[in-house]
């Protein structure tokens, strides 16, 4: 068999050294109005006999495997009954396996029920990455998100009680400055009322093409600019009383400024580093043409 990917193919830059299985292509939902990604591929869930041979393929390649990344846009839609024996392949084929991981929408989660959700997390699917990108209803009203505040919240919860790790996003600069403030203050609200592991903040980044659809919803859009960026960045930190442990990571291609650091105990420091920077000016951040989106 000739193993081929069904391109583009994406998957999260902690994925980077882990093979990449497609057992979807597209995203289901497919029209957040920021996001380019998968807007040429129609949604599909990939044939079971066509997914075991490339498991075959893979396992026959790499048989040290230990993380495996299912793509495409949201693999967590598939039926639990086709995941479960997409997983247990998985596991007889890579017999050193110990983690498999997704992007998630809250969708995703609330169309399953948390018995599903634990028997995937048993079968070794445990961490998801999952798009917060906002906590304000109005702007996931704009963005077309599909799902709301405490849709989120429920989502993400019922996620981590099902023993399924989140690595999380938050488009910082998603509201303009027009939205900036309640942007800020219902993004804190979700991380505070959610068990994430990890955390990670881009900057919004538009596709000229895409732009359009993006900006119609609103009556006024100002982008910030990267200080004002920071400035929300540091609201956002100033905010964050999480109840558990946080990986807070803000070294994304778009980042003008790259942090890390745990969440609580480095706050005050991650603070400290943005207000240095906000005192310094532009030429301590990251040049724009060393940055993508
Ligand atoms: S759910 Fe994710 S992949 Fe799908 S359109 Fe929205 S941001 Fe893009």
């Amino acid at each position: 068999m000739i193993f081929q990917y069904d391109y583009p193919l994406f998957r999260p830059p902690a994925e980077a050294n882990n093979i990449i299985l497609q057992v979807t292509l597209g995203c289901s939902h497919n029209q957040c109005s920021f996001c380019s990604m998968y807007k040429d591929k129609q949604y599909k869930v990939k044939k079971l006999s066509q997914i075991f041979e490339e498991i075959d393929v893979l396992a026959n390649m790499y048989p040290d495997t230990i993380k495996i990344f299912l793509a495409d846009g949201d693999a967590l839609g598939i039926e639990t009954k086709q995941l479960l024996k997409i997983l247990s392949y998985l596991k007889a084929s890579f017999k050193k396996l110990r983690r498999v991981s997704t992007y998630a929408t809250a969708q995703n989660i609330i169309n399953k029920s948390s018995e599903e959700l634990t028997q995937l997390s048993k079968s070794k699917l445990n961490l998801i990455y999952f798009g917060i990108e906002t906590g304000d209803n109005t702007l996931l009203l704009k963005i077309n998100k599909g799902v709301n505040k405490e849709q989120l919240i429920e989502s993400l919860n019922k996620a981590s009680n099902s023993n399924i790790k989140i690595s999380a996003t938050i488009i910082l600069g998603l509201g303009g400055i027009q939205n900036s403030t309640n942007h800020i203050i219902n993004t804190a609200d979700i991380i505070n009322n959610t068990s994430i592991n990890y955390l990670s903040t881009l900057q919004l980044g538009l596709e000229e093409n895409e732009s359009k659809k993006f900006y119609k919803k609103f009556e006024v859009f100002t982008h910030l600019t990267d200080l004002e960026i920071l400035e929300e960045q540091k609201q956002l930190l100033k905010l964050l009383n999480p109840g558990s442990k946080i990986i807070f990571r803000s070294n994304h291609a778009s980042n003008a400024l790259h942090l890390s650091g745990n969440i609580p105990k480095d706050l005050n420091r991650l603070i400290y580093e943005i207000e240095f920077c906000l005192k310094e000016g532009e030429s301590s951040l990251v040049p724009t043409q060393f940055r993508g989106f």
